[in-house]
């Protein structure tokens, strides 16, 4: 069985981690890995067409690949935030080096907004993040739009498991282009549909 949900554990061992945002009447939009060649241009044109604002969890690397994406994301008023330099696993990496990848993310992205690669961070980590004045942000939703072995109708069935306050996590990543191509747009307005505002992760 697949977790959409984030686990009763993981709220526990990180408490001041952001796991649902605050207005019950809103979704937040949160796209993961960019900027990318593939999707980034084409994910603004969709929000700015939309007129919603959402955060943009992007890899230093990709910044660093691609800085007039990462301009015209912060240039479109959307959020941002880091996501290390190069996707680490923190359960696969020593404190040292996480946190080292952390601060180097954070010299391309300016944002105290932290979002763990694959949701995945020792308590030690966590501890050394917040001590860097950071706000660690999960999610409530997830939308497994990276994953090809999701059929699409699968996931628009999945919509309907949204509420409000929910943080959903969407990915700025070629793994995930030929299902938001087909999807974002009716996700948006499936949401609308359903009354939701959209707001962005406050830093
Ligand atoms: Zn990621």
């Amino acid at each position: 069985m697949r977790i959409y949900r984030s686990p009763r554990l993981l709220r526990w061992l990180f408490p001041s981690a952001i796991w649902k945002g605050a207005d019950e009447h809103a979704v937040y939009l949160t796209f993961d890995d960019g900027p990318s060649q593939e999707l980034t241009l084409w994910l603004l044109e969709t929000l700015r067409k939309a007129e919603i604002k959402a955060t943009f969890f992007c890899m230093g690397n990709n910044v660093k690949k691609h800085p007039e994406l990462y301009r015209q994301i912060v240039a479109d008023g959307h959020e941002v935030g880091n996501h290390t330099m190069q996707h680490e696993n923190g359960l696969k990496t020593s404190v040292g080096d996480y946190l080292t990848s952390v601060k180097e993310a954070r010299k391309q992205i300016d944002s105290p907004l932290f979002r763990p690669p694959y949701g995945k961070l020792s308590v030690k980590q966590y501890l050394e993040i917040k001590r860097l004045h950071m706000k660690v942000v999960f999610w409530s939703w997830l939308s497994y739009d990276f994953d090809p072995s999701q059929s699409m109708d699968q996931l628009k069935n999945k919509l309907h498991t949204i509420n409000g306050g929910d943080i959903l996590v969407f990915h700025d990543n070629p793994k995930a282009a030929d299902t938001l191509f087909e999807s974002l747009q009716y996700a948006i307005d499936f949401l609308r549909q359903k009354a939701f505002t959209f707001k962005t992760i406050q830093p």
